[in-house]
């Protein structure tokens, strides 16, 4: 039998990569795992953590204000940039040094260097042009901002990842995008203060939401101070004599900032992976092609993460990986199971979401019952603050279960994951509400619809 240097390398520390090589290496597998950046991926480094961190900062300019309806008087507060960012960065690298500490903790082998793949088990180092064989390899590189190089003046935009280490704050910013990071980031932004523009392809904000969802969050984002321009994109981008930047959009509008950002998608990270030398097959979009067991159609070589474009979220990556684990090293044959995946969007207000929109619902199941809520949190009544929070419930009617759960409003993230059990569970509309409601909260709305605002086919009232 050929011996191996390694059981298992791993090409990526991110969410997924590093899940897999810690139960591997566990399991007593050999185990290396590349990575040429810091260890922790997008969500540690330039993704989740740091930005649900600037998230909090930016709630504080709300809370400020609802504050004197509580009774407290504030001198005016000011916001110092520098000290949220590297009290940001600080975190980051505490959690990275985590990652780290558990994956030696672990016994694996960490690679500081960019991995390439040579053939079907064999992966090289660029830096130091070392060569190792594997038995199994594990793409999990993740993924990239979508830069649109065909614009002229886009190298004077930034990404995400740039965003959180910006020296200043900009006085005024244009992102382009309407999905998960344009929505986040402006709340960000407006949040610090800055004057935010949204400049986004199509009518309604974050695609892919339930509808109604959709149009509640673009309604309180502009309420709060956001622009949002609908149905246009950039054309070109100049700079200004003063530094500042000047989009032309295809309304003809021009837009004089301090900072332009795309927030227009994600590509997969396989360019310059040398994946084309084993064959492997990718997608249109550059995504590993894989199984139900995340296996690529070379029989040595997995893919998890972002890079095979299924669902890009990292709890779902951290599943695909374990799901490997599982089967490869644990005798354990497991395929992650991607129905009913909740998400998040931490814009202002939050969004939590799992299983079907009710557009979906209705063209999947024919016969549905919607059943809606839309009120002001108590808190916000006394505040004087017209935030409302939207909350849907998307029921079978032939089979009474709930499919579909759509919160906007505050903790409607920390909502929406106890919501996706009940989803996951299959449970019926008829056990939500035999559960009892937690008085006063905003969560037992979710428990006391009784009434539908809409049967079957017909169209919301
Ligand atoms: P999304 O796919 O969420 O949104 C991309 C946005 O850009 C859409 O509004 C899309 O418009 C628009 N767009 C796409 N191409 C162009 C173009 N050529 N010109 C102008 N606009 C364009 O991507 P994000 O970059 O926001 O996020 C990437 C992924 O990262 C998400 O899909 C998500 O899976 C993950 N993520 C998750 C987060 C979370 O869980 N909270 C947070 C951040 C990211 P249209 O709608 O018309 O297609």
């Amino acid at each position: 039998m050929m011996q191996y240097d390694y059981d298992l390398f791993v090409i990526g520390a991110g969410s997924g990569g590093v899940r897999a090589a810690r139960l591997a290496a566990k399991s007593g597998a050999r185990v290396a795992i590349a990575e040429d950046d810091r260890i922790g991926g997008t969500c540690v480094i330039r993704g989740c953590v740091p930005k649900k961190l600037l998230v909090y900062g930016s709630e504080f300019s709300q809370h400020f204000r609802d504050a004197a309806a509580f009774g407290w008087t504030l001198d005016a507060p000011r916001f110092d940039w520098a000290t949220l960012r590297d009290n940001v960065q600080n975190e980051v690298s505490r959690l990275s040094g985590l990652y780290r500490t558990n994956l030696e903790a672990a016994g694996a082998a960490i690679i500081e260097d960019r991995a390439e793949v040579v053939d079907a088990h064999t992966v090289r180092m660029k830096k130091s042009g070392k060569t190792c064989s594997a038995e199994r390899i594990l793409i999990a590189t993740g993924g990239h901002t979508t830069i649109p190089r065909d614009l002229k003046g886009h190298e004077l935009g930034i990404s995400s990842t740039h965003a959180f280490h910006l020296e200043k704050l900009p006085k005024s910013i244009v992102i382009a995008g309407g999905g998960y990071i344009a929505i986040e980031f402006a709340t960000i932004f407006s949040g610090l203060g800055v004057d935010t523009t949204i400049v986004y392809r199509s009518e309604q904000i974050l695609r892919g939401f339930d509808t109604e969802i959709r149009a509640h969050v673009q309604s309180e984002l502009q309420r709060t101070g956001v622009k949002i321009v609908t149905g246009a994109v950039f054309t070109e981008i100049d700079k200004l004599a003063d530094g500042r930047k000047l989009a032309f959009l295809t309304n003809n509008m021009r837009l004089e900032v301090d900072q332009v950002m795309f927030a227009i998608g994600r590509d997969p990270n396989t360019r310059g992976l040398g994946l084309e030398n084993a064959g492997v097959k990718l997608n249109e979009r550059g995504a590993v092609i894989v199984d139900e067991y995340s296996r690529s159609n070379v029989s040595s070589i997995w893919a998890v993460g972002d890079v095979t474009d299924r669902i890009n979220l990292t709890p779902v990556a951290i599943r695909e990986a374990q799901a490997f684990a599982w089967t490869e090293f644990m005798n354990k044959p497991t395929a992650f199971d991607h129905a009913d995946v909740a998400s998040a969007v931490f814009g202002r207000p939050p969004v939590g979401a799992v299983g079907l929109t009710e557009d979906d619902a209705r063209a999947k199941l024919g016969r549905i019952k919607v059943f809606r809520s839309q009120f002001r949190p108590m808190r916000n009544i006394l505040a004087g603050n017209e935030q409302r929070t939207l909350m849907k419930l998307i029921v079978d009617a032939a089979s009474d279960r709930v499919v579909g759960v759509h919160i906007a409003g505050p903790e409607a993230p920390e909502l929406v994951q106890v919501a996706a059990i009940a989803v996951k569970a299959k449970l019926t509309k008829a056990q939500w509400d035999a559960t009892c409601a937690v008085h006063p909260t905003a969560a037992e709305e979710l428990v006391l619809m009784g009434e539908p605002v809409a049967h079957d086919n017909e169209a919301p009232a």
